[in-house]
This record gives C-alpha cells, sequence and structure tokens, in this order.
C-alpha cells in the first residue's frame, strides 16, 4: 500500500514523500532489519568523508531514514558510498552502515537505477572471470619470467594476487615483489595460475548479491578440492572477501600479506642485510584496517627494516582517510575535485616522508594520481615492494 505524507528526513519538512509498504518489506529484508536500531542523530554524516569534499555532501542520516520507512531512493547517493565505515566507526547504535548500502545498491538493481559502467564489469566478471574486462588466458602474465610453481596439495602456502594485482600493469609490479620475497623467505608457495578464481569483491561492492553467492560456492569447493590451507592475499579485499564471505572450513587460513611477511619476519625467515634509510609514512587501507583490524602488522613489517623511520599522518589507524577507491568507486566516475586521495595525498606530503606506503591496490592506484598533482616527488610504494627494495638493497627507481 503507499501512502503520502512528510517526513523530517527530507531536506524541507514539508515536502511530500511516498511510503510504499512492498519497499519497506524489500529494505527490511534485504537489510535484514540492521537498520531499525538508527535513532537518527546524524553523526554519520558529519563522520562521512564526503563532507570534506562536497558543498552538498551525501546525507547518510537521510539514507537511513529513508530506508527505515520505504521511501525509494532514486537519486543515486548510496553508490557514492566506498564502504570505508568512518561512519561506523562513530554509529552510536552500532548500524552497519556500509551493508545498508550495499543493500540499497542489491534493490537498485532490481529497480534498473544503476550507475551507467557497471553492468559491463558485471559481465566482464560473468565471462572473464575478473572486473577488468582482463583475457582469462592473461590472469598470470604478472609472473612471466619468474619460474613460480603452481600451487599443489603438499604446497604451504597458495600465493593468490587477485584480479587487480593480475590485470593492473601498476598493480602486478606488488605480486611480483611478493613472489619475489617469498622465493628469498624459501616459503614453500605456488599459484593457481591462469586458473585463480576472482575473489568476488566487485560483485559484493555492487551489490549483486546472489551473484556473489554462486562466486563464493564454487571458489569453496575449488579451494577444498585444490586442498588449500593458508591462503595469502596481495589485496585487502580479497582478504576481506575470504576471511568474511566465504564460510569458513577447518584448517583453513586468509591472511593478508602483511601478516605473513610479520610471521616470516618473527621466525626469522625473512630478514634485511643491511640498512636501508628511508623516512616513510603509512597509509592505513580501510579493508585492512576498520573492516579487519590489521594496524599492526603492516607497521611491524615496516619497523623491521633497518634504517626506515616512520612518521604516521594526524589520522592514521581507525581514524584514516579513505582513499576513496572501496566499495566499487574504481569503477564510477568521481569528479576532480572530489578525490578523498587528494586530501591523503596533502597529508602524506606534510610529514616529509620521501614514501607514501600502502598496502593496497585499490589505494596504491588512487593515491598515486593524486601525489602526482602535488609535485612533492614523494613516491608511492606497497609494503611489499619496499620490502624487496630493501631485501635487495636497492630502489626500482
Ligand atoms: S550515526 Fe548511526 S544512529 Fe546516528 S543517524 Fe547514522 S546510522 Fe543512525
Ligand atoms: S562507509 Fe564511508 S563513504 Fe560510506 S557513508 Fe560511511 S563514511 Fe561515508
Amino acid at each position: 500500500m503507499k501512502q503520502t505524507g512528510t517526513s523530517s528526513a527530507t531536506p524541507s519538512a514539508t515536502r511530500p514523500v511516498t511510503l510504499d509498504d512492498a519497499l519497506w518489506e524489500r529494505v527490511m529484508a534485504a537489510t535484514d532489519g540492521a537498520i531499525a536500531p538508527c535513532y537518527q542523530c546524524g553523526v554519520c554524516t558529519a563522520s562521512c568523508p564526503w563532507g570534506l569534499l562536497q558543498d552538498e555532501p551525501a546525507n547518510v542520516r537521510m539514507l537511513m531514514r529513508r530506508a527505515q520507512l520505504g521511501v525509494a531512493q532514486t537519486d543515486g547517493e548510496m553508490w557514492w558510498c566506498t564502504t570505508c565505515r568512518a561512519c561506523e566507526e562513530q554509529c552510536p547504535r552500532g548500524v552497519p552502515i556500509a551493508e545498508v548500502m550495499l543493500a540499497l545498491r542489491k534493490l537498485a538493481w532490481q529497480d534498473g537505477h544503476v550507475p551507467k559502467g557497471l553492468s559491463p564489469v558485471m559481465w566482464s566478471l560473468h565471462w572473464d572471470g575478473n572486473p577488468w574486462r582482463g583475457p582469462p588466458s592473461q590472469r598470470a602474465d604478472w609472473s612471466r619470467g619468474m619460474d613460480i610453481p603452481a600451487f599443489t596439495a603438499s604446497t604451504d602456502v597458495l600465493l593468490y594476487a587477485g584480479c587487480t594485482c593480475s590485470y593492473d600493469n601498476r598493480s602486478q609490479k606488488v605480486a611480483r615483489a611478493l613472489a619475489g620475497i617469498f622465493e628469498a623467505s624459501e616459503v614453500s608457495f605456488g599459484t593457481l595460475g591462469e586458473d585463480e578464481p576472482c575473489c568476488g569483491d566487485a560483485a559484493y561492492a555492487l551489490g549483486q548479491h546472489d551473484y556473489l553467492n554462486q562466486i563464493v560456492e564454487a571458489n569453496t569447493q575449488r579451494f577444498e578440492e585444490a586442498g588449500v590451507r593458508t591462503l595469502v592475499t596481495a589485496s585487502p579485499h580479497c582478504y576481506d572477501m575470504f576471511l568474511n564471505h566465504h564460510p569458513p572450513r577447518d584448517g583453513f587460513q586468509p591472511l593478508h600479506y602483511t601478516q605473513y611477511l610479520a610471521q616470516l619476519i618473527r621466525e626469522g625467515s625473512l630478514s634485511f642485510d643491511s640498512d636501508y634509510p628511508i623516512r616513510a609514512t603509512y597509509h592505513d587501507p580501510c579493508y585492512l584496517g576498520r573492516r579487519n583490524d590489521v594496524y599492526d602488522a603492516p607497521r611491524e613489517v615496516l619497523a623491521a627494516i633497518p634504517g626506515l623511520e616512520l612518521t604516521e599522518m594526524p589520522q592514521s589507524r581507525a581514524d584514516a582517510l579513505c582513499c576513496g577507491g572501496g566499495g566499487g568507486r574504481m569503477w564510477m566516475d568521481t569528479k576532480v575535485g572530489e578525490r578523498f586521495s587528494d586530501l591523503r595525498a596533502k597529508e602524506a606530503v606534510e610529514t616529509g616522508a620521501d614514501v607514501l606506503v600502502t598496502a593496497c591496490p585499490h589505494c596504491i592506484a588512487c593515491l598515486e594520481d593524486s601525489i602526482k598533482q602535488t609535485d612533492s616527488g614523494m613516491r608511492v610504494i606497497d609494503v611489499a615492494e619496499l620490502v624487496a627494495e630493501a631485501v635487495a638493497g636497492t630502489s626500482e627507481e
């Protein structure tokens, strides 16, 4: 039943809105009722980074109110969300705001309110097994010229490059650096080569949750049959998918590579022969930090590099500013002047560091673009690349 009334959640208290019972039921089902505890304090709107960049930023509180009431959301605001969870850190009612955004995206697909350019991403995922339109035959190209063994049931570690580090030229260097470190540390590791499946992050972030379930089911069966126990990912997005969106299985342990490198350092399998003097600042990727509380492992790895001096940015760990590349935003347009990474790059440059280090291919892409605008000469580098340089005792540049 549709009713017309007024809502204090609208910009004007007198503006009429349509309450749709059927839509309300769909939203409640899609969010599993998670929206109910919201009491409209507005802290989420105040803590969302969009407020730092737009004159009229996304009104997160209003989105939550509309969802509670069953008011159609056709202005596309749920697509702005980078799923960074900065708002959730502050929400006094523990509302899983980013998950609500994704549930609203799921409904938007059903109702045909989807930004241009996202359907091809999903078709690429369906036909090619990755969101980057990369041919499946080129998935293992990142390892060309390296002698990386195929994973077998007797291999200890599956090195999982993921779609971005497989197909994006810049990010391929991260996968290569990791494989080189594993070789130097004499880790028993292998990859699935061209047969490596997508973790499903794009389907998750774009709200294609039914399709995600199919990916998860196929991956679970695949890894079980292959005898995968320890799976080390290059990207925090893949780590988040395997840890939180694939069913737990006895003996199966997904790790982000910074966790694994920290473990190798503690065991003495990875060490540095000489000083590598460099001033660094570290950017916490949202999918590693806020989503999974992995703040110490990357810092532990950096602290093990002799001669490295780490200066923290004012906003770090749980307060870190998002780079803007999560939540499927890599596949959506962001206007010049509205990039979170521009603010983050400025903050990084102000530390006086030589390098801005991070541990996520999406962060690398966003921050590298923004650092170029600063003329600071600062390099953006992944933790894995920095470790590889320190092990070799020489910069790649
Ligand atoms: S911070 Fe939480 S309780 Fe407050 S408006 Fe946002 S979602 Fe609702
Ligand atoms: S998850 Fe991040 S981008 Fe999305 S509403 Fe919350 S603070 Fe804003």
